[in-house]
């Protein structure tokens, strides 16, 4: 029950890897939570916790489908599939997601005056040719390719927030989120975090796609959860959009030494094809988050990755 003048947050995506952080996070702050999922991605087990709380809603809902609610003080859109191998399964449904869910949550932010954070992608930025990359840049992306269901549909759904707030003054509040990992990803997802650290701790072969010179830049979860926190307070006309990640940048072949470090592993490294389009380089500029929110990233890659590392020895005993 919601009691008066709690606050009322609805997080799409919420039993996804980083909704169900952000409900935890919510949750601990004193808000009623409505957490909207179809499980497509997210799963149950990541709420579990929260399911017999009376301040916490979950609602088994496609954001495909117009929602409505009333009283809301913030909202989130973080559903979509967001690993390549995940939103390549059905690529259709991924731009449905993307754009219709757009559209449903953003007129539901409008109806009831409240911010709406929407969870855009260093994607959009495609395979960039800027590095490291400011959101002044408008990014390398193959409208074609078997990235670009995700890829523009993300940028489809930032056009989205951007003219439903110079029609309707809509609230709406863009990060772009650059590779982010923690506990809770799914063993499954195909992501190289998961991958490689599901790899050295069941004594397999590291699967490095193309020669592993590629670069990404991990964010530990709670950074991002934390700046989402921030982003919410901004000043209503403070739309951004706005790098989050941590510009630690490492290279494939790099991170796989680590995760064999951190594990012990006694294992091997294996050279796989590289996925098409795959972006060769991958940092973000986050100057405007750092004066914007007064936020930068505290956990280094070694503190979050030996987090994973045992939330994955774990999960690996119950799967087997
Ligand atoms: N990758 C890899 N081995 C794997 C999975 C991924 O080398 O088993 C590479 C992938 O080709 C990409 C990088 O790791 O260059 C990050 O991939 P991920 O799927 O985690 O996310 P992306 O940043 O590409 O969306």
């Amino acid at each position: 029950m919601v009691q008066n003048k709690q606050k009322k947050a609805l997080v799409a995506g919420g039993a996804g890897f980083i909704g169900s952080h952000l409900c935890d996070r919510l949750i601990s702050e004193g808000y009623h939570v409505i957490c909207l999922d179809n499980l497509y991605t997210g799963r149950i087990e990541n709420i579990s916790h929260h399911l017999n709380n009376p301040h916490f809603e979950f609602i088994n809902q496609d954001v495909i489908t117009p929602f409505e609610a009333q009283n809301l003080s913030v909202i989130f859109n973080l559903a979509c599939p967001a690993s390549p191998k995940q939103y390549q399964k059905d690529a259709i449904y991924t731009t449905k997601i993307s754009v219709l869910g757009a559209i449903n949550l953003l007129d539901l932010a409008t109806a009831n005056k409240c911010p709406i954070l929407q969870a855009s992608t260093s994607e959009v930025y495609g395979d960039p040719l800027v590095h490291p990359q400011p959101e002044t840049y408008y990014g390398n992306v193959n409208p074609i390719g078997i990235r670009s269901c995700y890829d523009e549909g993300k940028r489809c759904a930032e056009s989205l927030c951007m003219d439903y707030y110079r029609q309707y003054r809509t609230k709406v509040k863009i990060v772009r989120i650059f590779n982010t990992y923690g506990p809770r990803m799914a063993a499954d997802d195909g992501r190289v975090v998961s991958n490689f650290v599901t790899q050295a701790l069941r004594g397999e072969p590291l699967t490095i796609n193309g020669d592993g010179n590629q670069t990404r830049s991990f964010m530990y979860v709670s950074d991002l959860i934390e700046a989402f926190m921030r982003m919410i307070c901004t000043e209503d006309d403070f739309t951004g959009p706005i790098n989050l990640g941590n510009p630690e940048e490492l290279t494939i072949k790099q991170f796989a030494s680590m995760v064999v470090e951190l594990t012990n592993a006694k294992t091997i490294f294996v050279n796989q094809e590289l996925p098409q389009n795959d972006p060769a380089r991958r940092k973000p500029d986050t100057t405007i988050a750092n004066k914007e929110l007064c936020w930068k990233p505290d956990v280094c890659a070694t503190e979050g990755i030996r987090k994973v590392i045992d939330f994955f020895r774990i999960e690996l005993s119950k799967i087997g």
